[in-house]
């Protein structure tokens, strides 16, 4: 099952072709509230969606699909309490990194070339509809902005200390993640997390539908130029031990977001650039990137 949010944040169900989409709102167990700050209702449908699945499924047998084209889709991730996001998690891009941060100057101290998970601000959110905006400050200090096109999942039944063999009974799907960073020295998180610089989408595709997650194809393209192009087999910790190394750190909550880690070919976005990220079994998501107005 494909699920979206768009619009005034309605909730809906994507055709399995990707043509359509059946508004379900209605079918939800709890009130929809239109305000993203009151976004309970989409935790509780993460946490609550095997119990729901049954209703929502009758809701598109007896509902009106419309064109997606007639619909604007918005990240299906509403005020997650967190995303959690892995890095060096592919040999090849850890390997890259070391030339990228003689270039731009980066101390590169070994910590950062090592596994291991950190926080973006989910204020850096932004949907499958939306640009990434340059930040003024690193743009007029020259900075390298980068793009990392991720596998993503989204958590459903939450918890702590989650062993790897539970984990993929916690995720309720998987989406298009682009971890937007800005290169050189200074705390990662906030290099991560400027407004926009987590573009997430087109939609969910829910575990059962996805299958084995290490059996995808991320591709990334910029201006039609194939810049990432990795299979998920090649990830370094899995997504069972991502699972249970983040929730032994941190609490997981139902529409937690996680972040896989970096494909390699990692390189600079400018204004006016395109970029295309498609994972097999998921869908494409297309980001316009602009300098700030
Ligand atoms: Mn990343």
């Amino acid at each position: 099952m494909r699920l979206a949010i768009f619009d005034e944040l309605r909730f809906g169900i994507v055709s399995s072709d990707g043509t359509t989409i059946t508004d379900v709102t209605d079918a939800l167990a709890s009130a929809h509230d239109p305000d993203p700050i009151g976004a309970g209702w989409w935790v509780r449908l993460c946490r609550d969606f095997a119990a729901l699945r049954p209703r929502l499924e009758a809701a598109v047998k007896n509902g009106r699909p419309k064109p997606l084209s007639a619909v604007t889709l918005r990240a299906p991730a509403l005020n997650p309490g967190k995303i959690v996001a892995c890095a060096s998690n592919y040999a090849a891009h850890v390997a890259e990194m070391a030339e990228v941060q003689k270039r731009v100057g980066s101390t590169g101290q070994q910590w950062l070339h090592e596994f291991d998970v950190f926080l973006k601000a989910p204020s850096s959110i932004v949907g499958p509809s939306d640009a990434v905006v340059l930040p003024p400050q690193p743009v007029a200090e020259r900075k390298e902005i980068h793009h990392e096109g991720e596998l993503t999942v989204v958590i459903g039944r939450g918890g702590a200390d989650i062993s790897a063999k539970d984990a993929l009974a916690h995720i309720l799907g998987y989406t298009i993640g682009l971890d937007m960073t800005v290169r050189g020295d200074g705390d990662r998180s906030r290099r991560k997390s400027y407004d926009t610089f987590t573009p997430i989408g087109p939609w969910i595709v829910t575990a059962d539908e996805v299958g084995d997650p290490h059996a995808l194809r991320i591709t990334l393209s910029v201006d039609g130029e194939v810049r990432q192009d990795v299979d998920t087999a090649t990830m370094t910790t899995k997504i069972p031990e991502i699972i249970a190394y983040a929730s032994s750190v941190m609490r997981l909550y139902p529409g937690d977001v996680v972040m896989t880690g970096a494909p390699p070919g990692v390189a600079q976005v400018r204004d006016g650039n395109v970029i295309e990220t498609t994972i097999t079994r998921i869908g494409s998501m297309r980001t316009p990137v602009r300098a700030a107005r």
